[in-house]
């Protein structure tokens, strides 16, 4: 038997209130709470957590920025930009064009090209450029992946090109292991799940009682090798559900500016980021005042939630969908999904979750950024375990 062995389960989308209606999941840790999550998509959410620090200072929020300065702009292979609009433009083409773009700029990150224009793309940058679950893979500061790499500690880390049946496998192995130390599992599928189905859905039972299983399979393993198991449930964000759509792209064509030429545009699924010298950025202020359920952020809110960078490279004019408002059309697709995320950080839809046995952590964590600053912590604990025996 050896000694204390810490578990994270890293759900994305599951919130407070996906899993509030659920005792038969909740009830899988002596305790559970919200947690606030950090302003953006997955994209700001998960190097937050896997930092422990906000988007402001590791610099990932949404993926697609104004390239210019620090920012590296989007090349593309010419035989891409040569192909007939409407057969570059097909949902599967699409997603090959995306590697191909990937390749092309040496970006080893999640990367998909959604609905960004191909012949405008060289006026922006990506976010991710490397992969943040590996080594040196922030854009600034380090992770906890850094901080096991470097302190030697015995761990598992789920790897995302994997299918998630085998990074359970993969967990339950590791968890099975005397000397493993540190287990962190990151399992995106449910994201996936309520972002097409949504948190009222009734099938949301079924699936959060197979998250339970797999769970309690690494636990059981973890428990029959180790003295101590502490473990960590919990998630990035919520999911709320979709009530309406909104399109923002007339308001924007009657201005009569040209969207990536005379000004810089992404309309995310959630928010509308602009990039306009004046008078176009008051014209286009002026026409999007006029569309409804969508708010212009104060720079000063921005700042509160950690969102404030100071070359503006996501946006000088940010504008945000009232919860439950999916933007349609956007830059990040055409469907009509049930459940989106990205909303205001202060809407209980959009909290996450943490499940623990861990005292400590249910009374001193109170967001996800303070999840990431938890496993650094057990690194560290670990880390000195190893020290003191040398
Ligand atoms: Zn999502």
């Amino acid at each position: 038997m050896g000694g204390v062995c810490h578990c994270f389960f890293f759900l994305d989308a599951c919130g407070a209130e996906v899993v509030r209606p659920f005792p038969a999941f909740t009830d899988l840790a002596p305790d559970w709470k919200p947690l606030r999550s950090v302003f953006g998509y997955s994209s700001a959410c998960v190097p937050s957590i896997l930092s422990g620090s906000y988007p402001e200072d590791h610099l990932h929020w949404s993926f697609f920025q104004r390239a210019g300065g620090e920012v590296a702009p989007l090349r593309v292979p010419w035989w891409v930009r040569a192909l007939p609009a409407p057969l570059r433009d097909r949902g599967r083409v699409r997603s090959h064009l995306s590697r191909s773009v990937a390749r092309a700029n040496g970006i080893t990150g999640y990367f998909q090209l959604y609905l960004m224009p191909l012949e405008h793309l060289g006026r922006y940058g990506h976010c991710e450029p490397r992969d943040i679950f590996s080594a040196g893979g922030l854009n600034r500061g380090t992770s906890f992946v850094d901080a096991l790499a470097q302190s030697g500690v015995p761990s598992w880390v789920a790897d995302w090109h994997r299918s998630e049946a085998d990074n359970w496998a993969g967990m339950e192995r590791a968890a099975g292991d005397p000397g493993s130390r540190v287990l962190f599992m990151y399992a995106a599928s449910l994201d996936g799940w309520l972002h097409d189905h949504t948190r009222t859905h009734p099938g949301i039972e079924g699936e959060l009682a197979g998250y339970r299983r797999r769970i309690e399979g690494v636990l059981d393993a973890a428990r029959a090798a180790h003295d101590e198991v502490r473990f960590y449930v919990f998630s990035d964000h919520g999911m709320c559900t979709v009530t309406s759509h909104v399109d923002v792209m007339p308001a924007l064509a009657a201005t009569g500016l040209r969207m990536h030429v005379d000004y810089q545009c992404v309309v995310d699924s959630t928010m509308v980021r602009l990039w306009a010298e004046e008078p176009h950025r008051a014209r286009l202020r002026d026409a999007l005042s006029s569309v409804p359920a969508i708010t212009l952020l104060d720079p000063a809110w921005l700042a509160r939630e950690r969102c404030a960078f100071p070359d503006d490279r996501f946006g000088q004019d940010i504008w945000l969908a009232d919860p439950g408002v999916l933007l349609l059309p956007s830059h990040m697709g055409n469907a009509r999904l049930a459940g989106m995320h990205g909303y205001d950080p202060a809407h209980p839809d959009t909290n996450a979750v943490l499940l623990t046995n861990d005292d400590e952590a249910m009374r001193d964590v109170v967001d996800i950024v303070g999840v990431g600053k938890l496993v650094r912590r057990a690194i560290a604990s670990h880390a000195a375990g190893l020290n003191g025996r040398a």
